[in-house]
């Protein structure tokens, strides 16, 4: 399988600065529990987010990722990525975005019913098949995102402009 992170212009920031990765137990097991020592791991309840410990990229990264057939389904998604998970009663609610800063985010994003699909199985694997699963890609704050950075990029030619 084809990692089309290997021409990345950031030499794959998303791994080598892992934050906030959110996995179910399965994934957590199989890919981090035995290298936990270069982890922080926090848990809401199924879903563990793990972040690397200070200069440490993923353990699972060496120069490209070493597990990249079988990755988490949130590096799957990747430049979307999980936000909120809210579980109850039989029911659960997540939210998707694509705030991740990826420069290929043109080239790799995938159509949001892939995606969508991608996430509502990982949530059946992690809450069953009889769960309530509602997924919502998360628009408001990712307009707020390109406008932030629409106004970022003008600001900067403004002030481009007025020193040349
Ligand atoms: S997902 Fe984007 S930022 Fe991450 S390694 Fe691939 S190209 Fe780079
Ligand atoms: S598991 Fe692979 S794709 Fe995911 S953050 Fe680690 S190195 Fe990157």
């Amino acid at each position: 399988m084809s990692n089309p992170c290997l021409k990345c212009p950031t030499d794959q920031s998303c791994c080598r600065d892992l934050r906030g990765l959110k996995v179910n137990e399965a994934e957590y097991t199989r890919l981090f529990e035995d290298k936990r020592e270069h982890l922080t791991v926090s848990r809401k309840g199924k879903i563990f987010e793990i972040s690397a410990l200070g200069e440490f990229p993923c353990p699972n990264w060496d120069q490209q990722c070493q597990v990249y057939g079988r990755r988490p389904m949130d590096c799957d998604l990747y430049p979307y990525t999980m936000g909120n998970v809210f579980e109850g009663d039989g029911e659960v609610y997540a939210t998707y975005h694509s705030r991740t800063g990826c420069p290929l985010t043109a080239q790799l994003l995938s159509p949001r019913e892939k995606a969508e699909e991608l996430i509502r199985n990982f949530l059946k694997d992690t809450y069953g098949e009889q769960c309530k699963i509602t997924v919502r890609y998360d628009e408001g704050a990712a307009r707020v995102y390109h406008l932030a950075r629409r106004a970022a990029s003008r600001a900067r030619k403004l002030l481009i402009g007025e020193t040349t």
